[in-house]
């Protein structure tokens, strides 16, 4: 068997403190999971969370130390940074209980989930599917993997991000309207988890326009910090 042109390279995310690289396999991302952030999206914030997906190599790696030269999309005029603790599936499996969720998972990173507003608005009010807002190419920045035994109680972590040194977003992933497990446990209802499964699971409040010279600087209690600079 031979295969008409070179398959693409496996997307993989670093694991602090070994050699060892983590493949992706899928991107999840949970919306609406912080009542503030469902507030200043016009919801209550009571409404359960949902799911959408990214392109596996939608993801843009930041090495441990490293500042990433992010590419500003084409076809918005109106893109947001959202600050987001990911989870990184090390074990599969479908129908997890939440009881059993943290045996699955790997470790924790800080990701942010890149979203084209315009366009995602735009989808919104006609019904249709998001994926031209939220599932564009480099989409999702995420910087390295932190084992859960290093990793500190990363459910109950501040996480922030700085827009060109200033403060935009701050809050604790104690604040998730959907925890790690129930995430977990509700996912695997829907898709079997694969090891090398990442989720994006939500972002807090205070989203907000990125321009190209914009340097975005996010962290996670725990887990060190991403850094992109907007080209
Ligand atoms: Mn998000």
């Amino acid at each position: 068997m031979t295969y008409l042109f070179a398959p693409p390279p496996v997307p993989s995310v670093p694991v602090r403190g070994t050699d060892a690289r983590f493949p992706i396999h899928r991107i999840y991302c949970v919306g609406r999971n912080y009542q503030e952030h469902a507030k200043e999206m016009g919801f209550t914030g009571n409404e359960p969370p949902f799911f959408f997906l990214k392109p596996a190599d939608a993801a843009f790696v930041v090495e441990e130390g490293s500042t990433g030269p992010w590419p500003y999309p084409s076809l918005t005029k109106h893109l947001h940074h959202e600050v987001e603790l990911v989870i990184a599936i090390g074990k599969g499996g479908k129908n997890i209980a939440a009881a059993d969720a943290a045996q699955h998972i790997f470790g924790y990173a800080v990701g942010m989930d890149m979203t084209r507003r315009d366009l995602q608005n735009d989808m919104k009010k006609q019904g249709r599917p998001w994926c031209v807002g939220k599932g564009f190419d480099h989409s999702a920045p995420i910087g390295p993997i932190t084992a859960v035994e290093q990793a500190g109680d990363a459910a109950h972590a501040g996480l922030w991000l700085h827009l060109n040194g200033q403060e935009r977003q701050r809050s604790n992933t104690s604040q998730l309207i959907c925890n790690f497990a129930d995430t977990i446990a509700y996912l695997s209802t829907a898709w079997e988890l694969q090891p090398g499964d990442l989720i994006y699971t939500g972002t807090p409040e205070g989203v907000g326009p990125v321009v190209p010279g914009d340097q975005l600087q996010a962290g996670v209690d725990g887990l060190g910090t991403l850094t992109i600079t907007v080209v």
